[in-house]
């Protein structure tokens, strides 16, 4: 295959929010085609109308922006093999079932809901499982079973489906690329509907057609869809025309073991399921999505590469161009991979590095709101100093106050611990070695206070009067950063409220 014939699809259908796994189904497609110079296209798959939820493709279109990887063709694109929404080919799909009808590839069926639904009830009777197949279709309502007047009097009065026909006895053999070689056998495959009785091709039949049309060369989408490749592959061959290639994606777990993150199963997650917020239609309550909470989209996007493929190599953090170069669909795992939040939690603290021009914009507006005044300089200390520490950057304020404003209340727990005459006593004791240092430098304080005795807890002093309770970077560090003057300045103030409880 040429460098440049690649084209693959994202072919979302309107009933919903993305996923995770929806939107990693894109990502790959993507990767993918920006990988071999090809092309990716954006398909909206809408032939079931009573599935439609409103939004659904707006949100969509959003999301692919927001993760930076938008299609070159498609709704929304445009391109020449228009047009990309499913509703809009109907007269595509009637014209081809009719030549399956005409090759005997395809046949009318007229039982009705009732009908099937005895058939399925008088099997379950006998312990057998009911499938329209070739061993039963002979015993039911359908053009096999009648004469062509019987059949064009039938037409004309009664609904009708239109079934696929497959030729039993034979081993399909099919190949996917991220499983390998499958084999099936056409005896256990059953006549799928190709056109319902509202006149609307299904998915099956409209998804072959579309992807044959628009030139797909690899179709990757997820393992939910492994089962029903080998009826598109036959389909393909019913219309003389050559499958692509298939690569069925790996589903993604939750890692409490609890089954498989899909369209239909997104409540009671403790964790997010969609990559932006969505507002539900008839509620319109919000839900956030990853955007919301904070996440950057190189995160987002390298976390959820990493979710089902791996480069093979040591590295996690990567561009979205790196992961472009390194992409491969025969690296996909077969298994399903589990969804860990707090990796995820990683790959934005990680990726928030080479942020920190947002990060300081972000601590600046802080700081004004606060009407603080302070040097760039200094803010740009306390961000190389506090980076680490977070994973957001709407974290860094509460991993940074201390370096601006003196702390308006102290850890309660410990607070009440030291409440007594001895703390007093040594943090004056401090005070007044602090007063007396020269260069008031974080060497020269870990130096000070490297022979002092209850060490441990006079260091737990500090912190309580300089951040307000036992968190924060290292404590020599701090007292440096802020002088003494508003050390000592901060170190009374704990005097007087420790004074002021006992
Ligand atoms: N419309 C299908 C879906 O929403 C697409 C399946 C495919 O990619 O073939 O999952």
């Amino acid at each position: 295959m040429s460098q440049h014939s690649v084209r693959v699809r994202f072919a979302p259908s309107p009933t919903g929010p993305l996923h995770l796994g929806g939107i990693r189904t894109a990502l790959y497609n993507y990767l993918f085609a920006k990988k071999h110079g090809g092309t990716f296209i954006l398909r909206i798959e809408d032939t079931d109308q009573k599935r439609f939820v409103e939004n659904s493709e707006s949100y969509i279109l959003e999301t692919l922006k927001w993760c930076h990887i938008e299609p070159d063709e498609g709704v929304g694109y445009g391109g020449d093999y228009y047009p990309y929404y499913q509703s809009k080919r109907r007269n595509i799909y009637r014209m081809y079932i009719n030549e399956l009808l005409k090759k005997g590839n395809a046949y009318y069926a007229f039982d009705t809901d009732q009908d099937l639904d005895d058939k399925r009830k008088e099997y379950h009777h006998r312990g057998l499982t009911f499938s329209y197949n070739s061993r039963i279709r002979m015993d039911l309502n359908n053009s096999l079973t009648m004469t062509k007047k019987q059949l064009h009097d039938k037409l004309r009065f009664c609904p009708y489906v239109i079934r696929f026909k497959i030729e039993p006895g034979k081993k399909l053999k099919m190949y996917d690329i991220i499983r390998g070689n499958i084999i099936v056998n056409t005896d256990h495959l059953d006549d799928k509907i190709l056109l319902k009785s509202d006149g609307e091709a299904t998915y099956h039949l409209a998804n072959t057609i579309d992807d044959y049309l628009m030139k797909i060369t690899h179709v990757i989408r997820g393992e939910e869809w492994l089962p029903s490749m080998s009826l598109h592959i036959l389909l393909y061959r019913a219309l003389g025309w050559i499958p692509p290639h298939f690569a069925h994606l790996p589903l993604i777990l939750r890692n409490n073991g609890k089954g498989k993150i899909s369209k239909r199963n997104t409540d009671h997650f403790n964790f997010p399921i969609y990559p932006i917020q969505w507002k539900i239609p008839k509620s319109k309550i919000i839900i956030p999505g990853y955007r919301e909470l904070g996440y950057l989209p190189e995160a987002f996007v390298n976390m959820l590469a990493l979710l089902g493929w791996n480069p093979g190599i040591e590295r996690e953090i990567f561009s979205l161009q790196e992961l472009i170069n390194l992409f491969s669909l025969e690296k996909i795992t077969k298994s399903g991979v589990y969804f860990d939040i707090k990796k995820a939690n990683w790959f934005n603290k990680k990726h928030l590095h080479e942020k920190k021009e947002e990060i300081f914009a972000f601590l600046l507006k802080q700081i004004k709101i606060r009407s603080i005044s302070c040097q760039i300089d200094y803010i740009w200390k306390v961000i190389y100093l506090t980076m680490d520490r977070i994973h957001f950057i709407h974290e860094i304020w509460e991993h940074s106050f201390y370096f601006f404003i003196s702390p308006s209340s102290y850890d309660t727990n410990f607070f009440n611990k030291i409440c007594h005459e001895n703390t007093i006593l040594q943090l004056d004791k401090i005070k007044i070695l602090l007063y007396n240092m020269n260069q008031f430098t974080s060497i020269n304080l870990k130096f000070l206070f490297q022979t002092i005795k209850n060490k441990h807890k006079i260091m737990q002093l500090f912190r309580l009067a300089l951040v307000g309770m036992l968190k924060g970077i290292d404590i020599f560090i701090i007292l440096e950063m802020l002088g003494k003057k508003e050390s000592i300045i901060r170190i009374e103030k704990l005097i007087n409220q420790v004074k002021e409880k006992i």
